[in-house]
């Protein structure tokens, strides 16, 4: 689907005589088509752009791994490496042990204790190998 609507431009460009512009409008087409897409790529880039300063403003980081402070609470793991490497807040999962969390994409490791008084937090880095 187009961003004009072509069956009625060139029907009333026929009508008034006018046809020879018709190649023109269809190029205008592709160009505003090539531009939205631009514009929906940039929205997206900013949407991404805006979440990653959200984060950068709330992140703490912990015995090799980050956390995320909203409304007061901590959340996370998040993989140090991955963040420090390309800002992608990567949720590290439960493996095995409930105590140990692992980066689905990096595959880091790392060992988090809670208790009531203090909220969950990474204590120790367990390298790949291990
Ligand atoms: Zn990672």
């Amino acid at each position: 689907m187009g961003i004009l609507d072509l069956n009625n431009i060139k029907e009333a460009l026929q009508i008034a005589g006018k046809i020879e512009f018709y190649p023109q409008i269809l190029e205008m087409q592709e160009k505003l088509l090539d531009q939205h897409k631009r514009i929906s790529d940039l929205e997206a880039e900013k949407k991404g752009l805006v979440e990653k300063l959200e984060i950068q403003g709330s992140i703490l980081f912990e015995n090799n791994a980050y956390w995320i402070e909203k409304s007061g609470k901590k959340d996370g793991p998040y993989c140090s490496c991955c963040w420090d490497d390309q800002k992608k807040p990567i949720r590290m999962h439960p493996c095995g042990n409930p105590a140990v969390y692992e980066c689905p994409k990096c595959k880091s490791r790392v060992v988090v204790y809670s208790s009531r008084d203090n909220p969950p937090r990474a204590a120790q880095f367990i390298p790949d190998y291990m």
